[in-house]
């Protein structure tokens, strides 16, 4: 009996295929190598007959140098926090691309000099908020709120802020945790459900070193209630920041009771931190707005610096606020009977045995705020076991399941993306 090795295809033999060598330009030896080897072990095991070895490989390759997949949203949740919150425009995707490379983020190409960093970035957000006096940008919601912490209150200045506003923001994570770790005091104040603004004036003396507001973007109080509106709170002698968690810049329309940059400066706040990969619709990243003067102090503290945002996220939050409408709000502008005509279209591309069906629908905006908004949307619905074929395509498609039923939810899908959404069903339908 021949030595089953000796059959074995040898590496080099293999990684001169033609398929793997363009595959090692494209994703690089490793991952080539990697898929070669999975291959000739099926081989020596006795799985795999040594001929169909390199088609093995070759199928076995993966379809990116990167483990993260693109997935069509289908949940109805239009800011999923598990699916990468905002999902870029194709302006900021561009962007993307285009910084990229070499980029002149800190090069001001007519005097050679270098240039204020990011300044493109920074012009189109002091843009887009008039109010604001200065603008910054840190890495997410998060840092912005350990900058200002740090900076203000590091030498023992106590935060002034709300028992009920002391928010967890997801896995674990928690505002006062957060702001006493960069060496905040806090002074609470009010109870869980009710603060007043005599609270806070009884608790602001020459110790403060601001007073935070923080929105409550993930949860909601109701009952008897009440809280103090931003313009009461700028009346109390101290530094107010005011985090307002989704980045809206302005009102929308259809979030009422979500604030915004632009109204939240205007009522009197100094300085007003959110989040860029929310609301907004832009890459991960911190918007700090307010005071030139506070400002100034922020960005020139040696803690700024390792908050630092990096070139793409500068590109992709330019183009976010100066290029067309992002995703996000794409999507919080859609209107339930489109949402519908899609859903059907939809059903009617797919066999008629299936069981599909259009259904109304309950969207949400998601982790990026609003949790007691309802978007009336439209679904396709699916018997339940569609739902893990679904996410095991080469495109994973992501539903909902409800009432014993896999929903499809048009809202966070764009139009241009049914037709991968019909693919993927027909394809889990009809396998081979
Ligand atoms: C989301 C959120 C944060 C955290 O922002 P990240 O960008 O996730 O770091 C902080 N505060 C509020 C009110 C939020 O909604």
């Amino acid at each position: 009996m021949p030595d089953p090795r000796r059959a074995v295809p040898r590496t080099d033999q293999l990684l001169a295929d033609p398929r793997l060598r363009e595959a090692a330009d494209r994703l690089g030896p490793v991952l080539v190598k990697r898929a070669v080897a999975a291959a000739q072990q099926r081989c020596r095991d006795g799985a795999l007959a040594p001929a169909a070895v390199a088609d093995e490989a070759v199928a076995a390759l993966p379809p990116a140098a990167t483990t993260l997949r693109r997935v069509v949203n289908a949940t109805g949740v239009v800011v999923h926090t598990n699916l990468g919150r905002a999902p870029l425009s194709a302006a900021a995707v561009e962007a993307l691309r285009t910084a990229a490379g070499a980029t002149d983020v800190e090069l001001d190409l007519t005097t050679a000099r270098r240039g204020r960093r990011g300044r493109g970035t920074l012009e189109a957000l002091a843009a887009a908020v008039p109010d604001a006096e200065a603008v910054h940008v840190v890495n997410n919601g998060a840092a912005a709120l350990a900058l200002v912490t740090r900076v203000l209150a590091r030498d023992g200045g106590s935060v002034v802020i709300a028992r009920g506003e002391l928010v967890e923001i997801g896995d674990g994570f928690r505002i006062p945790e957060l702001m006493e770790s960069v060496g905040a005091r806090l002074r609470e104040v009010g109870t869980t459900n009710r603060v007043r603004v005599e609270d806070y004036a009884a608790a602001v003396d020459g110790t403060t070193a601001f007073v935070l507001k923080v929105h409550p973007s993930n949860f909601s109080v109701r009952g008897f209630t009440s809280s103090v509106p931003v313009a009461d709170l700028a009346t109390l002698g101290a530094p107010l920041v005011v985090d307002i968690g989704s980045g809206l810049l302005a009102p929308h329309p259809r979030l009422p009771d979500e604030p915004d940059a632009a109204t939240t400066l205007r009522a009197g706040a100094d300085l007003v931190t959110a989040s860029g990969d929310k609301l907004l619709g832009g890459p991960q990243c911190g918007l700090l707005l307010g005071r030139a003067a506070l400002l100034e102090r922020l960005r020139r503290d040696p803690f700024a610096r390792a908050l630092r945002v990096d070139k793409l996220t500068l590109a992709a939050l330019e183009a976010t606020l100066a290029g067309p409408v992002p995703p996000v709000a794409a999507a919080l502008s859609r209107s339930v009977g489109d949402l519908r005509a899609r859903a059907a279209a939809v059903v009617a591309a797919l066999p008629d045995d299936l069981g599909a069906n259009v259904v109304d629908s309950d969207g949400a905006v998601g982790g990026g705020g609003a949790p007691d908004v309802v978007i009336p949307s439209a679904a396709v619905a699916l018997p339940e076991s569609y739902a893990e074929p679904l996410r095991a395509l080469d495109l994973p498609v992501v539903g909902r399941l409800e009432r014993g039923r896999l929903l499809l939810d048009l809202l966070a899908v764009d139009p241009a993306e049914d037709a991968a959404l019909v693919a993927a069903v027909r394809r889990v339908a009809e396998p081979g």
